[in-house]
């Protein structure tokens, strides 16, 4: 078995502490990864405090995943001992169900395996994540990592990149949209990156006004402070396309509104309050309202591809492990610039 240093949570709304536990040795498909770097979603608080129920301890987070690849097991192809690899929000399915055969990993049919809160295959095995010195994981499940890109800054394109690039691809957003960014966070940001290099005219609603120069800063064309009515009102009816990446509750109706006819308000926020919306306000104008959630294999590799050859990567402020709870803290109170990475050396 293979001794690994990381930071847990034992039970819910825990704060992390040092936590040592086992991984399994390499199988004949597995890579080992010493872990380099490791992003902060927001989907970790959520897990850490247990907001949707389903979350499992001792957990260890971390589904932003890169690191340097120090062993391969007998039928690997993908990997050699000293690539650059990264692992994002899957290490398992089922690899036989019609959605794994169309690359669509993250919906199988017979229950995808999580990097973290989840049971391995056996169901028994709990996965931890990427707060951790090193990760086994069979190598369908690990993505190439270019030379060209930095990797504490590519880390977080394995979660906050694909979940925003997907839905963007999904829709065919191009020179023709006018979209709209609900949220600059982590994932926001990294969707005012994608929405402005597929050639979209982007606006990001935000409340906090200290975000307008980065907003800009970071290609978007407009800004709205969201808790401004004027400015709020002067968008009625603009967009083809919302990506909406808030955490926390808020009115739906409120950015529909700001939907053209038969424009799509597209989710991937997941707070915990459901989405309370009246019929009329979408069939009167034939609106729509959809979710996307990250993103299979084969697309995350296209995007990892897409960001070396563009050269887009995440904006971030490394942290050592230890700084782990003062990062929630401020990623609770909106203050992010605009992702968290955690440098796992602090760890050894
Ligand atoms: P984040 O970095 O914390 O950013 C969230 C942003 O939402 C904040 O920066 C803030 O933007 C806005 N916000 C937060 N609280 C708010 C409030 N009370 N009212 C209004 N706006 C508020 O989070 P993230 O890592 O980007 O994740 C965002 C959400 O996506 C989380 O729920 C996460 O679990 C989910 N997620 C989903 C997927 C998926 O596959 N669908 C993948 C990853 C994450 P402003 O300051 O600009 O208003
Ligand atoms: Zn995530
Ligand atoms: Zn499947």
């Amino acid at each position: 078995m293979i001794q690994v240093k990381s930071y847990a949570a034992q039970k819910e709304k825990d704060n992390l502490t040092p936590y040592n536990f086992e991984r399994r040795d390499p199988r004949p498909h597995d890579v080992v990864i010493e872990i380099l770097y490791c992003g902060v979603c927001h989907t970790d608080i959520h897990l850490r405090n247990n907001d949707w129920g389903i979350s499992i301890f001792p957990m260890v987070p971390g589904h932003e995943i890169i690191g340097r690849v120090i062993a391969v097991g007998d039928h690997v192809k993908k990997f050699k001992e000293g690539d650059t690899a990264g692992v994002g929000c899957l290490v398992d399915s089922c690899r036989e169900c019609e959605n794994c055969d169309q690359g669509l990993e993250q919906h199988c049919l017979n229950g995808a395996v999580y990097t973290y809160s989840a049971y391995e295959k056996d169901g028994v095995t709990i996965a931890q994540g990427g707060y951790s010195t090193k990760i086994v994981v069979d190598e369908r499940f690990v993505l190439k990592i270019s030379d060209k890109l930095s990797p504490d800054k590519a880390a977080p394109l394995l979660c906050a990149g694909i979940t925003t690039y997907s839905p963007l691809k999904q829709w065919g957003i191009g020179s023709n949209h006018k979209v709209a960014i609900v949220g600059l966070g982590g994932l926001g940001h990294m969707a005012v990156k994608f929405a402005v290099s597929f050639g979209a005219d982007v606006t990001v609603l935000s409340t906090h006004s200290g975000k307008k120069e980065d907003a800009l800063k970071l290609g978007a064309h407009n800004f709205v402070l969201t808790t401004d009515e004027e400015q709020a009102k002067a968008v009625t009816g603009k967009f083809d396309f919302i990506l909406d990446t808030l955490s926390a509750a808020h009115d739906y109706n409120f950015y529909l509104a700001m939907l053209k006819t038969g424009g799509k308000l597209v989710c991937v926020g997941l707070p915990i309050e459901p989405i309370n919306v009246p019929s009329l306000n979408i069939v009167f104008t034939r609106k729509c309202i959809a979710g996307s959630l990250i993103g299979g294999l084969p697309e995350t590799q296209e995007m990892l591809d897409y960001c070396a050859e563009k050269n887009i990567l995440a904006d971030i402020e490394l942290i050592p492990i230890q700084k782990i709870h003062e990062a929630y803290e401020r990623m609770l109170n909106s203050d992010i610039k605009y992702r968290f990475v955690i440098d796992i050396n602090s760890l050894r």
